[in-house]
């Protein structure tokens, strides 16, 4: 868990990190997370002698935001906790009224930062795209994040770019998370490789020393992340794509190419500018904030 105080202006004030836990079961992990905020509140008293106004929390899995319902998590293993009023509770002032809590969804919360605080600063439409264990998508617009009607908006990982291609766990064949995720691109480079232990990090290395089989793994993944950007680019004209999570740690490596058949898919469209994400592994904990302050309808302008 990465968390954060931030102010109005959308600096950060202190960070920590703790592990989740989950090792213990899902409510030893709901507990850290009570536990984390409070002394997070804790720390913002004794640090600037002012209890923080609000609350934010970005979780992974199917979020009811509305509700403030953790709805699954496959994860953490939670089914319909309603976190935001457990938190708001636990955070209650000396009066004894709740804090205001945001619940959000963890990449939505991440492209939220990245759109405010990161790498699509000024730009009104974009799309974020993380690349990990999984692939997953925000689109940003005008400084928020579309959710879509039912809070699967953005879920780029499940366009199907390889029909009949390789089974994907949402129960499809051929989608993009199949091909271009971290994990993907370790399973795929492992067979190729012959090195069981092999993972996207190695891979990458090896596209830099020039090893043939590495270089088709590779092109393979940037091949059809590029058709899925292309598919994205036709539905949402974003000016920017902003790629983030463990594959895009490979820079260059990644960019280079991933332009370079972006570019070559364009018809119509309008060239994407395509960047690396600016926040790292902390972005769902600065969005989570940003949407605290979004609760007071104090929008921060960094
Ligand atoms: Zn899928």
């Amino acid at each position: 868990m990465k968390a954060a105080l931030l102010a109005q202006d959308g600096s950060v004030l202190f960070e920590a990190r703790r592990p989740t836990g989950r090792e213990h079961g899902t409510d030893a992990v709901v507990a850290a997370i009570l536990d984390f905020a409070t002394d997070l509140a804790d720390e913002g008293r004794s640090r600037f002698g002012v209890a923080p106004l609000a609350a934010g929390v970005a979780v992974p899995g199917t979020i009811d935001e509305r509700n403030g319902i953790a709805v699954f998590s496959a994860n953490l293993g939670w089914r319909d906790l309603p976190l935001r009023k457990l938190l708001g509770e636990r955070l209650a002032g000396p009066d004894g009224s709740a804090m205001p809590v945001a619940l959000g969804h963890d990449v939505r919360s991440g492209g939220l930062a990245e759109g405010r605080l990161g790498a699509g600063r000024g730009v009104d439409r974009f799309l974020f795209i993380a690349l990990g264990t999984g692939i997953a998508g925000a689109i940003g617009i005008d400084g928020r994040i579309e959710a879509g009607a039912h809070g699967y908006g953005g879920e780029i990982g499940h366009v199907v770019v390889r029909p009949g291609g390789p089974q994907c766990g949402c129960g499809a064949r051929g989608c993009l998370e199949t091909l271009a995720s971290a994990s993907a691109v370790s399973r795929a480079w492992a067979e190729a490789g012959g090195d069981p232990d092999a993972d996207a990090a190695s891979c990458a290395a090896a596209v830099d020393a020039g090893d043939d089989r590495a270089i088709a793994v590779w092109q393979r993944a940037v091949d059809a992340l590029a058709d899925g950007i292309i598919l994205a680019q036709s539905l949402l004209d974003p000016s920017t794509v902003i790629v983030g999570g463990g594959l895009a740690e490979a820079g260059d490596t990644l960019f280079t190419p991933l332009r370079t058949a972006v570019t070559e898919r364009l018809t119509f469209q309008m060239p994407p500018k395509v960047v690396p994400a600016m926040l790292k592994d902390t972005a769902a904990s600065l969005g989570a904030g940003l949407l605290a302050w979004d609760l007071l309808s104090l929008e921060v302008t960094a």
